[in-house]
């Protein structure tokens, strides 16, 4: 099949390498001409485990291409995967669709013969007759159906994700456009499940499940804060909890609030549909709320560690949303960060994949490290942010020897607590 797919961001393009590598003909296009001009050097142009080789074998198969052109990526496409970034409205914080209008807009006037276009980028819901209106205005003769294709991908597991879907959710008004997403998706046929839905239904799903996942994580942290009172221990709790098959163990990780490119900004535009529907969503608006909190209190927890000790030194391990990528939008530990920063203090980091997006976006407020040790030498509080595997290796003998204090706030329960103390270390978990 030809597909084009419109942004190459953290979902168009290992979507793009994914279906490419499935052997369909991708045309990715992007606004921005350096990404294009990097992804046509052969230069990827984010950080997603296993993009990289795939990526060179479907540019060499020439299965994929890239463009800033709307017209060579949507003229002969079966299909156009629109994938462009929804963010908060800076005001009112529900999805800002000015990117969403404009590919829809921009695309109009290419469209030759039958085409699908599926909307991947999180979208209101309404927003499929809105893209429909905007094309049959710009382009009146034009032959398509607008289908929406949510994505489920997580960070860091890309491409793992597009090959092994939990599900795939397919918001479809019509026969035909149903049979071309079939098609599309034919290799995964008994391997996933399809479910095929109105198409407002598919909007509402993907920031109902969002929202979900974000009240989930909210949960535990709250859960968390209770055995950090009482005694209990929130590893403990949460395995104990996710055995029950009706709850199940994932996004039982306390830590230090959920972060990244959609859940903050999803949870914002869903509570701003309910009050848009006069919809009461008191678990969405409390789970907004206390996600805000915890960051400035994990922020206290870490002053709180060297507030005895003048001039202190952070180290800070993590500054990724997560592991596994290089993203830092509304990244937990980006806000921690910059809490610590306005409080005057001097802080020194380590990130595996991140460290250029974050130095792009803290420029010289901070110090950057090589590597792990690098970031400790000196330091009076070490601050485990992001859950890299890597930190977990982290030699505690070693780290007592280089530093100044010995002091841990491990903001993601991933150092061994035992041994930190063994190493004399005051160690300072999440929820134990
Ligand atoms: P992104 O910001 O990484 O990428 C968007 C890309 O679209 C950018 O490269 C931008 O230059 C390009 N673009 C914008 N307008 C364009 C236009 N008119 N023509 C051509 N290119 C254009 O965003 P992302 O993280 O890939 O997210 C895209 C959408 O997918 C969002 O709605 C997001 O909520 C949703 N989503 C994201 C994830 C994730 O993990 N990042 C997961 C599921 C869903």
């Amino acid at each position: 099949m030809k597909v084009g797919i419109i942004g190459t961001g953290y979902v168009g393009l290992p979507t793009g390498v994914g279906l490419a590598e499935l052997g369909n003909e991708v045309t990715c296009i992007d606004r921005e001409p350096k990404k294009i001009e990097a992804l046509k050097a052969g230069k990827l142009t984010l950080y997603e485990d296993g993009l990289e080789e795939l990526f060179h074998k479907n540019v060499k198969a020439g299965r994929i291409r890239f463009t800033t052109s709307m017209k060579e990526g949507v003229g002969n496409a079966d299909l156009v995967i629109i994938a462009v970034g929804t963010p908060p409205h800076p005001v009112t914080k529900e999805a800002d669709m000015k990117y969403i209008h404009a590919a829809a807009t921009e695309l109009a006037e290419y469209l030759n013969g039958y085409t699908v276009i599926a909307t991947k980028s999180t979208v209101p819901v309404g927003t499929g007759d809105d893209v429909e209106a905007l094309i049959s205005k710009k382009n009146p003769f034009a032959d398509f159906d607008v289908v929406s294709l949510p994505e489920f991908l997580r960070e860091g597991f890309a491409v793992h994700d597009f090959f092994h879907p939990d599900r795939i959710v397919v918001g479809a008004n019509t026969e035909k456009a149903r049979n071309v997403i079939k098609e599309l998706y034919k290799p995964f046929e008994g391997k996933t499940n399809m479910l095929f839905v109105k198409r407002r239904s598919s909007e509402t799903i993907k920031y109902a499940s969002n929202a979900f996942l974000a009240i989930k994580i909210h949960y535990i942290n709250e859960m968390a804060d209770f055995c950090e009172k009482t005694g209990a221990d929130i590893t403990e709790v949460a395995k104990g909890m996710g055995l029950d098959t009706r709850i199940g163990p994932r996004f039982l990780n306390p830590g230090p609030g959920y972060g990244g490119s959609c859940f903050p900004k999803d949870t914002m535009a869903m509570a701003y549909m309910a009050r848009q529907n006069n919809v009461e969503m008191t678990l969405i608006n409390a789970a907004i709320e206390g996600n805000l909190r915890r960051k400035k209190q994990m922020a206290e927890r870490i002053l709180d560690a060297v507030k005895e000790i003048e001039n202190p030194k952070i180290a800070v391990l993590g500054l990724a949303f997560k592991d596994g990528t290089d993203d830092c939008r509304e990244s937990p530990a980006m806000e921690i960060v910059g809490e610590l920063i306005n409080n005057k203090a001097d802080v020194t980091a380590y990130d595996p994949k991140a460290m250029g997006t974050a130095c792009f976006l803290l420029g010289d407020k901070i110090n950057y490290a090589d590597d792990m040790y690098s970031a400790l030498k000196g330091a009076d509080v070490l601050a485990v942010l992001t859950e890299w595997q890597e930190f977990r290796t982290l030699d505690l003998k070693k780290t007592a020897e280089i530093m100044r204090h010995k002091n841990i706030v491990d903001c993601r329960n991933l150092l061994d607590a035992e041994e930190a103390k063994q190493n004399g270390f005051v160690y300072r978990g999440i929820g134990r």
